[in-house]
């Protein structure tokens, strides 16, 4: 059963997606490399884009990265967010070089004039500023308020933020109240819900390495989602990050809310195995990672329970002695031999989104 998503945020344009105003959880990711080596920046952006991320962020810390984002931007598919700290010329020099969206703090960057370059050049070029808030950097005056970092107190600066923006009637605005304490980030994301009419870019930051970031992003971002919150996410790993990616549109798809992400179904195991399904099931996850399709396949040890368990599934495959059964639906459509299963599933899986990508 698929949870009930927020959709009554403002529809806001990133390039060629829109984000809020909708169902849809878009999933983003940023560099690791140095941005002013485009070469390399370029090449990983590709392989996040090749994971099936759909926003990508870069960081701008210098003149030699905001150089380079004219050439990232033209040698790759998905929108390009800039990163940008409190350098109101470094925010110019990125939204003229073809940036989908900037992240800045307007209260960070210091006099009204230059808060207003920023935004009149982001206005001209229809794209939208995100505010990101962390828990670890509210303004003094908030923290002198509540003592220590707070739910109300990050939703009082995201506001805050907010304000300066439609103050020069600017409304294109994403936000993201970010704390790697996960009962924190839950707690002001609830509120910020409440409170705000903007999507929520949702995240758990300095979450930790591969295994335990993946748990507490999981955990935190799980409990935020299941209330409907949210509209894109970033899960942010000490890691390559595809395993983002990978992470993000994972726990998309445990919410049903991945409209080009395949699922795959698998079974723990019992004594009542009868193929190599542990190694089957990574073959298969594998090879469904790259389809764009909401396509869910099934691979099970046995033929026991197996087909009537995945009924779900739109294509699976069941473990019988020396043979595979292939079923849609839990209803069982041919036998094929051992060695050739994984390979026939495989067709199957891909008639499946070529039908799909037809529709
Ligand atoms: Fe055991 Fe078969 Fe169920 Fe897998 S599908 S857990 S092998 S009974």
């Amino acid at each position: 059963m698929a949870i009930t998503h927020r959709k009554d945020t403002r529809p806001v344009r990133v390039g060629d997606l829109i984000i809020g105003g909708s169902d849809q959880v878009v999933v983003q990711s940023m560099t690791t490399t140095k941005t002013h080596d485009v070469e390399a920046t370029v090449n990983e952006i590709h392989r996040l884009e090749e994971a099936g991320c759909q926003v990508v962020r870069v960081a701008c810390p210098d003149d030699r990265a905001a150089d380079a984002i004219p050439e990232i931007k033209k040698r790759i598919n998905i929108p390009l967010v800039v990163d940008i700290h409190f350098d109101y010329k470094m925010a110019l020099k990125a939204i003229e070089g073809g940036a989908d969206k900037i992240r800045i703090n307007p209260g960070n960057i210091g006099r009204r004039e230059k808060v207003e370059a920023v935004v009149n050049a982001a206005k001209k070029r229809g794209i939208p500023i995100r505010i990101g808030v962390n828990a670890g950097s509210l303004e003094k005056h908030i923290l002198k308020k509540y003592g220590y970092p707070t739910a109300e107190g990050m939703v009082e600066s995201a506001l805050h933020h907010i304000k300066i923006l439609e103050d020069l009637d600017f409304h294109d605005i994403i936000v993201s109240l970010k704390a790697s304490d996960v009962q924190l980030a839950i707690e002001a994301y609830t509120k910020a819900a409440e409170a705000i009419k903007y999507p929520l870019h949702l995240g758990i930051t300095e979450s930790g390495t591969q295994f335990a970031g993946t748990v507490k992003s999981a955990a935190g971002l799980g409990a935020i989602l299941s209330k409907g919150i949210g509209s894109t996410l970033r899960i942010s790993l000490s890691a390559d990050p595809v395993e983002e990616v990978k992470v993000g549109r994972e726990l998309l798809k445990s919410f049903g809310l991945a409209a080009n992400a395949a699922t795959l179904i698998s079974c723990p195991t019992c004594g009542r195995i009868e193929i190599d399904l542990i190694s089957i099931a990574n073959e298969v996850e594998e090879y469904i990672s790259t389809i764009k399709a909401p396509i869910k396949v099934a691979v099970l040890g046995c033929a026991v329970n197996g087909p009537g368990e995945a009924r779900e599934a739109d294509i699976g495959i069941a473990g019988a002695r020396g043979e595979g059964l292939l079923f849609r639906h839990g209803e069982i459509i041919r036998k094929v031999p051992e060695d050739i299963m994984v390979e026939e599933l495989k067709k199957e899986v891909d008639k499946l989104a070529e039908e799909h990508y037809k529709k």
